[in-house]
């Protein structure tokens, strides 16, 4: 199948394609890598009239680091991300994560704003930036204006963007020294959107969690915060105390069955995915025992 027939337009700066996505309604599309947009624009999911093409904006691009703040721009593509040495000194989390999106010609062409703007549930990058408890950076035609991640994501394809809206930047708190991270996801095959993940960034103190964020994906409409990790944090981690949060997590989780796995098993696989991230980021905790080692 074909796209429908469509107007295209190249924008030259972030003021240009703002002009063109307010000129146009919502009947306009922002194109940045391309990878999910020309899919469904192919499976006439969605046929819009124009198409705003954002990837020659240079300030979109680009990684850095000031005041204890990693800022990327929307354009900055997979691949960059995963070779980038800041994002891997300051948020390890995303390096280990990109591995698993999709394939090299994917990630060349990919970018974060785009996975970010697509918000499909099943996606890494979502997760992560939840887990990261990162700023999305938004313009538009009155401004600019910063969402938490976490309120972000609104459902199924779903954000807080408008149609006359751009994605510009993610902005993500750098790292301390004792923050760390846990990213696990199970797929049929590496590659592949994932079945059920888990994206976690955790402050570790002596052999407690300090703080937890574990955001699980594929097992609701949008990354999922998870409360139930807030009863593993400032305790000494016994099976029983494990259970109870596990116990928990599988009554906040509401997946949605579809050909590869039933609800069930979704939520089977986030709670083996809970004591995964347990058992990595406290290695010397001996759950069997109850005892630290
Ligand atoms: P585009 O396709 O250009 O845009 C996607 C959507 O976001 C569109 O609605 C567009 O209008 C909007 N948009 C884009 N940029 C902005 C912006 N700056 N501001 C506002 N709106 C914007 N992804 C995964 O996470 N995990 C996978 O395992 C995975 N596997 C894939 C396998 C295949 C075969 C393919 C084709 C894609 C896969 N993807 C996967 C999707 C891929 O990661 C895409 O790159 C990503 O979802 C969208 O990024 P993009 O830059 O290509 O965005």
């Amino acid at each position: 199948m074909k796209a429908s027939a469509f107007s295209y337009a190249r924008a030259g700066s972030v003021a240009n394609a703002l002009e063109l996505l307010v000129a146009c309604g919502d009947k306009a599309k922002v194109l940045s890598g391309g990878q999910s947009l020309m899919a469904a624009m192919n499976l006439r999911l969605i046929s819009p009239e124009l198409v705003v093409d954002i990837g020659g904006i240079a300030e979109l691009h680009g990684i850095a680091v000031s005041s204890g703040v990693l800022r990327i721009g929307a354009l900055t593509c997979h691949a960059d991300l995963q070779k980038s040495p800041e994002v891997a000194a300051h948020a390890p989390l995303l390096t280990e994560a990109i591995a698993h999106v999709a394939h090299p010609a994917i990630r060349n062409r990919g970018t974060i704003g785009g996975s970010l703007a697509h918000a499909d549930p099943a996606s890494e990058l979502p997760a992560c930036v939840v887990a990261l408890n990162a700023t999305i950076v938004i313009v538009g035609p009155n401004g600019e204006r910063r969402v938490a991640a976490e309120e972000f994501f609104k459902g199924i394809y779903e954000t807080a963007l408008s149609a006359q809206e751009l994605l510009i930047a993610v902005e993500v708190p750098v790292e301390n020294g004792n923050s760390r991270h846990f990213f696990h996801e199970f797929a049929r095959r590496h590659g592949d959107y994932a079945i059920a993940g888990l994206a976690t960034q955790a402050v570790v103190d002596g052999n407690v969690f300090a703080d937890l964020r574990m955001a699980f994906f594929a097992v609701g409409d949008r990354p999922v915060l998870a409360h139930a990790a807030n009863g593993l944090v400032n305790v000494v981690i016994t099976p029983a105390v494990l259970s109870q949060a596990s116990a928990a997590l599988a009554q906040e989780l509401d997946p949605q069955p579809d050909q590869q796995a039933s609800a069930s098993m979704r939520r089977h696989l986030a709670k083996v995915l809970m004591a995964r991230c347990v058992a990595a980021l406290l290695p010397r905790h001996d759950l069997a025992a109850g005892q630290s080692r």
